[in-house]
């Protein structure tokens, strides 16, 4: 099932002109997919209120169609005929964070379909800031619902390149808007409820949400590998995600320990004639020597690992690395965020040391 999949480099995404987005709007308005940049990942987008356009999004990304979808807006306007109400710490959150990287899960209205929500009777919206993204979404007319455009379980593609790696012949267009800002999913906050609870660490984090509306619960999916059994409250979360090919252990400990512990481990790999690679920072990398290494940011400014850190997984998919082995990060600020997709990315496989 391959079709032609058109690729449009957008000249100057920060001033992009409606003639460059008018192709792409109308593909979306007919039902087709078109992926784009927007300041978190490249997103694949489809019309929102469309069951049969979401449900190519599935089969474009293998993804399974219980995994509910975010619905994108260009204004605050059209929210209201997406929800049923707008809780007060959603309109509070919106007035602060929008356009921007925050999702919010709303009780949903008739005018959503259960094939874009994955059956829920709730959806989540975003508003986002990228100037391509917004007028491309302004110019569709319609919500479009847009999830990462990666293959399930794959890292999501923060240039238009990884884009075109995972979804060549499966979608109609890729916009081209150059590499993003963030680099990580949005964060999602369910409103819906009496207090707002995060389901997924982002770029507007924990301490900024509650410095805007006081309270907020962490959802427990957040912290670890879903109870067997429980169902999650972000759908998406029971399912393997972000995850490299290789094998990827996190070493969590005081930063020299984890250098020589790393350093050990990758002898050890090494010797038995495995592929074996090393994530590590501006810090320490120096230390290092033997396998790939890859250095994903510095410490010192959390935002660059963030921006760096699933390109740095695609490249060692690209490289064949068969063990991989990550320093870890704090997991204050955007750190959460981070620690979040390399917990998974991992499996859960930690050494403490
Ligand atoms: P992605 O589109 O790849 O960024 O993933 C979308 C995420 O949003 C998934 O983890 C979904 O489970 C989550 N999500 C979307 N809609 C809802 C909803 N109505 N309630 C809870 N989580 C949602
Ligand atoms: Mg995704």
């Amino acid at each position: 099932m391959s079709i032609q999949t058109k690729y449009i480099q957008i000249a100057t995404p920060a001033a992009v002109q409606d003639q460059e987005l008018l192709e792409a709007a109308q593909i979306i308005r007919d039902g087709g997919l078109v992926a784009f940049p927007t300041e978190t990942v490249y997103g694949l987008g489809a019309n929102a209120l469309d069951e049969k356009a979401a449900k190519k999004i599935y089969e474009a990304k293998g993804r399974p169609s219980d995994n509910p979808l975010i619905a994108h807006i260009s204004c605050y306007e059209e929210l209201e005929p997406l929800v049923t109400k707008i809780p007060q710490a959603g309109g509070k959150l919106a007035r602060r964070y929008w356009p921007g990287p925050l999702t919010m899960v709303f009780p949903k209205s008739p005018a959503v379909p259960y094939g874009t929500t994955g059956g829920l009777d709730t959806v989540a919206v975003r508003m986002p800031s990228d100037p391509v993204a917004s007028r491309l979404i302004a110019l569709a007319g319609v919500p479009v619902a847009a999830p990462s455009a990666n293959l399930s379980g794959r890292p999501s593609p923060t240039t238009a390149r990884h884009v075109w790696q995972d979804m060549n012949g499966r979608i109609n267009m890729i916009l081209d808007g150059g590499p993003v800002g963030i680099g990580l999913e949005s964060t999602i906050v369910d409103v819906s409820g009496p207090v707002p609870v995060l389901l997924r660490p982002g770029a507007i984090t924990l301490e900024m949400l509650r410095d805007t509306v006081g309270k907020v619960d962490v959802d427990p999916a957040i912290q670890g590998p879903p109870a067997e059994g429980l169902r999650p409250k972000a759908p998406g979360m029971k399912y393997r995600h972000y995850a490299p090919r290789g094998e990827l252990t996190l070493v969590e400990g005081e930063s020299r320990a984890v250098v020589s512990a790393i350093r050990r481990l990758v002898e050890e790999g090494l010797a038995e004639g495995r592929k074996v690679a090393v994530i590590c920072t501006e810090e320490t990398r120096d230390q290092y020597s033997g396998g790939i290494l890859r250095c994903v940011g510095t410490r010192t400014r959390q935002e660059t690992i963030a921006h760096n850190l699933f390109a740095v997984l695609r490249e060692l998919d690209d490289l064949g690395a068969e063990i991989i082995y990550s320093e870890s990060f704090s997991q204050d600020h955007l750190g959460r965020a981070v620690m979040n997709r390399l917990m998974k990315a991992a499996g859960y496989r930690v050494i403490q040391v």
